[in-house]
Parts: structure tokens; C-alpha cells; sequence
């Protein structure tokens, strides 16, 4: 009759963790404060240069990105896409060729973005007018189609209307735009120094 050896004290083998201790291997199988305490140093977010960098996923600290400030911060989902900027050169070679490779080389990311309430209200605003302001611009040429006289004026307005739009549609987009997502990380333009200058340095 064979007998299993006994025990050995303490634990059963050395992957189990015994309570109150922090499991390196497998640390999102453990909850508490231990784990948050131990990663607060490394959070994934840093600066390089005039940018953010952070790791896909990672949590932005909670102050406005723009102005640092830390009071009624309300988060702003920013869903990015980028592709190298070199791959304009093939719209040469014909646009369709440029879309295409644009498409395929694309890389996503998504950024939960903390903003102050005023900053959070302007990046709204900027939307709300581009997109307005662009519906306006069709709206009025499609007054001008309809009308018999062809009145000038309506085509006046929808250009002006265009060009706002368009303005206000770039400031919208350069609020926070990515300048390169690759699979690890997400580089941000737009991020205010004060909030920059909490950050770790990429790389250090
Ligand atoms: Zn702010």
C-alpha cells in the first residue's frame, strides 16, 4: 500500500498565494488594495516631448488633460484612428490605392479622456458647431437648387457655412489627436504642460 507524501507545510505548491500576499503571476485574479498599491507607480501613462504617452487601455490620472485641474473632471471617449503618415506618398499611384493601404494599415485606439467641465464643454461646442454648421452649408445649397431665380445669396451662405464648418471642424479634431497608435501604445497631441509635467518620462 503506497502513501502519498505528505504535505508540504504552509502551502501545496508554489504558485498558490497565500492571503494578504501579492501574486506576481497573476495578479488580476487578486482584488484589493495590495495589487492597486503595488502598480500605482507604473500606470502606463508618460510624457514624451509635448506628448502623451500611454498604453492601449491604460487609466488616464484624474485631472483635466488640458488645464491639470482636478475639480469636476467628467470623462470624454475619444475613439482614434491612425495610419503613417507616409502612406499619403501613394495617392500618386492613385487614391483608391491610398484608401485602400490607409485602411489596412490602420491602427485604433480608444481614450477615456479626463476634462474639467470647461474644457469638457468647449470640445463639445467645437463638435456641435462643425457638425451644424456643416448641415447649414447643404441645407443652403440645397435652397439655391430648389430656388427658380438661382438667388446668389444662398450659395453664399453655404459656402460660408462650409468654411466655418471646416474650421470648426479642425479645432475639433486637434483638441486631442493622436500623432501615432502602434500595438502597445497610443502618442496624444494636445495635452496641456502642467498635466505632461506629472508624468514619468517615456522611456526612463
Ligand atoms: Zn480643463
Amino acid at each position: 500500500m503506497s502513501s502519498a507524501p505528505p504535505p508540504l507545510p504552509g502551502r501545496e505548491n508554489e504558485n498558490q498565494v497565500e492571503a494578504g500576499e501579492v501574486c506576481f503571476k497573476h495578479e488580476g485574479d487578486f482584488t484589493g488594495g495590495l495589487v492597486d498599491e503595488f502598480y500605482q507607480d507604473d500606470i502606463g501613462v508618460y510624457r514624451y516631448e509635448t506628448k502623451l504617452v500611454m498604453e492601449h487601455e491604460a487609466e488616464l490620472p484624474d485631472r483635466c488633460l488640458k488645464c491639470n485641474s482636478p475639480e469636476n473632471i467628467r470623462i470624454r471617449t475619444f475613439r482614434m484612428s491612425w495610419h503613417p503618415p507616409i502612406l499619403i506618398i501613394t495617392i500618386f499611384a492613385g487614391i483608391l490605392l491610398y484608401v485602400i493601404l490607409a485602411i489596412a494599415m490602420s491602427q485604433k485606439g480608444v481614450v477615456h479622456a479626463p476634462l474639467c467641465a470647461r474644457h469638457y464643454r468647449k470640445r463639445r461646442a467645437l463638435g456641435a458647431w462643425s457638425g451644424g454648421l456643416l448641415l447649414a452649408s447643404v441645407g443652403a445649397l440645397a435652397v439655391l437648387f430648389a430656388d427658380f431665380e438661382k438667388n446668389a445669396f444662398w450659395g453664399w451662405v453655404s459656402l460660408t457655412c462650409f468654411l466655418g464648418g471646416m474650421v470648426m471642424g479642425i479645432a475639433a479634431n486637434s483638441f486631442l489627436r493622436p500623432t501615432k497608435i502602434d500595438t502597445m501604445h497610443i502618442w496624444l497631441k494636445g495635452v496641456g504642460r502642467d498635466y505632461l509635467n506629472g508624468l514619468d518620462r517615456f522611456g526612463h
